[in-house]
């Protein structure tokens, strides 16, 4: 058959920009071990910074892809919401996000879901998309092993099966991969997704101000990151929806669209 299926592009993507950066080290550092041996371990050295920076920026595609921008044309965004859902939070952001006839994607975490079933059925219910962001948030989850890292995803998933909703993508706890994250994610037929722009809100640890530093920031085509989540600031609850307000209403002043991350990255969110 072509090589467009599924399982072509499944096959394609276990070569990553780590495989490749290892095998142009490896033979930079052959060639110069033939000509001056001690200068052999530069690239090596080299090799191990990468990958130790690597984590942190998984637009780099360094241990597989995650989908971190969308399309720019016409002009328009995607808004995500991680760490939900929340008692305090979830419900009245959906009033907002239904009043301005906008659909999101929440990226769940399972636990959270299994507590609150009823705001995963309203999310989906209302149009919105909703993904896997790991069953317990382990923030140190790249670095757990193998069997650790498929058993958050497949947890994630089956809180979120318990709702009725099967979703094909999965963002990473504060958005770090790692080499175990894409050979689980494949086992599981799913794919990573991160973003690019953020507003610095450290999971709604400060919120003041959240749209005055996120909108002059945005351009068309991001994945814009934002947390729905117990807000551990201030205003509490009450102005952080002004700000998310002041985000949707930037966003149609800078003539931007919000549209769904599946119409955004061309790819479907939900199985
Ligand atoms: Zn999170």
């Amino acid at each position: 058959m072509g090589d467009s299926g599924p399982e072509a592009r499944a096959e394609a993507s276990r070569w990553t920009w780590g495989i490749g950066a290892a095998l142009v080290a490896l033979a930079a550092a052959g060639a110069l071990a033939v000509v001056r041996p001690w200068m052999a371990v530069l690239p090596l050295g080299l090799f191990l910074v990468a990958c130790a920076a690597a984590p942190f920026f998984p637009a780099w595609g360094f241990f597989g892809k995650t989908v971190v921008r969308g399309r720019a044309e016409p002009p328009g965004v995607a808004l995500t919401f991680d760490d939900g859902p929340h008692p305090s939070t979830t419900g009245p952001l959906l009033d907002l996000l239904r009043e301005r006839r906008v659909r999101a994607a929440f990226f769940v975490v399972g636990r959270h879901a299994a507590a609150h079933p009823d705001l995963v059925r309203r999310m989906a219910a209302e149009g919105h998309e909703v993904g896997n962001h790991s069953a317990s948030h382990d923030v140190w989850l790249m670095l757990r092993g193998s069997r650790t890292v498929l058993r958050e995803i497949r947890n994630g998933n089956e809180a979120l099966a318990a709702v009725g909703v099967r979703t094909l993508a999965f963002r990473p706890p504060v958005g770090i991969v790692g080499p175990r994250l894409f050979p689980a994610l494949r086992r599981q037929g799913m794919f990573a997704v991160g973003f690019s722009r953020r507003a610095r809100d450290f999971g709604n640890r400060r919120v003041s101000g959240l749209a005055q530093r996120l909108l002059p920031e945005v351009r068309p085509g991001d994945i814009v990151l934002l947390h729905d989540g117990a807000v551990a600031a201030e205003g509490g609850a009450e102005q952080w929806l002004d700000e998310v307000r002041r985000v949707l209403d930037g966003l149609v002043a800078m003539g931007l669209a919000v549209r769904p991350l599946s119409e955004h990255i061309d790819r479907p969110i939900l199985g």
